[in-house]
């Protein structure tokens, strides 16, 4: 019986869309490697805080990249981006952080400085024997993975996403984040050509994983 494929999933979206959600309950079903790109633009912006790095000095923020070697450890089924051989804590869903992110995630230089690493991602998902990853992010279907397997772009009313955010106990100013990131000259957020677009708003997390999940099942050659 013909062994089955090394599968990409890119799942992108806007704040509080339903990708997490729905990612980690995939990466749990067909055994795919998670990985929050998220996370890794949050990481790498309270590093370079931390270092009192400005986001408009451009000068400063390539030096403090240079500095920065990245690692990965996976815990369980997730991806966890090391800094220097540590693993972020809690830190990076502050509010600092949230209010930041988007602004050091607009330079050029610091989305190139983790364009391999998140290619790279395929690898640890290879070497841990995972079936294949499932990669959540703003971007991963248009440059990450441009041909993943699978395209799939989350959108929700705003109003449903702030309820969300807030249900969570996270102050995030999603809109303003969104307006950043839609915005910005490279990779911004938008539904890339050719994905599957889902509206979440009116849908129970079940009901998004049902869709996604069927057609992973097929090409896996699940039951
Ligand atoms: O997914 P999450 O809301 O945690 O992402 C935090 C921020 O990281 C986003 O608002 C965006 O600025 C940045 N990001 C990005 N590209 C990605 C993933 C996240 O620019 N692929």
């Amino acid at each position: 019986m013909a062994s089955s494929p090394f599968i990409i999933v890119a799942i992108d979206g806007g704040a509080a869309s339903g990708k997490s959600s729905s990612s980690r309950t995939l990466s749990d079903r067909f055994n795919l490697l998670h990985v929050d790109t998220g996370s890794f633009y949050r990481a790498v912006t309270a590093d370079l805080m931390r270092r009192k790095v400005n986001p408009t000095d451009l000068g400063a923020v390539k030096a403090a990249l240079c500095e920065l070697s990245f690692g990965t450890r996976v815990q369980g089924l997730s991806a966890q981006m090391e800094i220097g051989g540590r693993v972020a804590g809690d830190e990076i869903r502050s509010r600092e952080v949230n209010e930041h992110v988007s602004h050091f995630s607009a330079i050029p230089e610091v989305r190139a400085a983790l364009l391999n690493y998140q290619r790279s991602q395929a690898d640890v998902a290879r070497r841990h024997h995972f079936r294949g990853l499932v990669m959540e992010g703003r971007d991963i279907g248009s440059v990450i993975f441009p041909d993943a397997d699978f395209r799939f772009f989350l959108h929700a009313d705003p109003t449903e996403r702030a309820r969300r955010r807030a249900s969570e106990g996270h102050h995030d100013q999603i809109a303003e984040r969104d307006r950043l990131d839609s915005s910005r000259k490279t990779a911004p957020l938008a539904c890339p050509a050719g994905a599957v677009s889902i509206d979440t708003t009116h849908q129970t997390l079940p009901e998004v994983v049902e869709t996604m999940a069927r057609a992973i099942a097929a090409r896996l050659g699940d039951a």
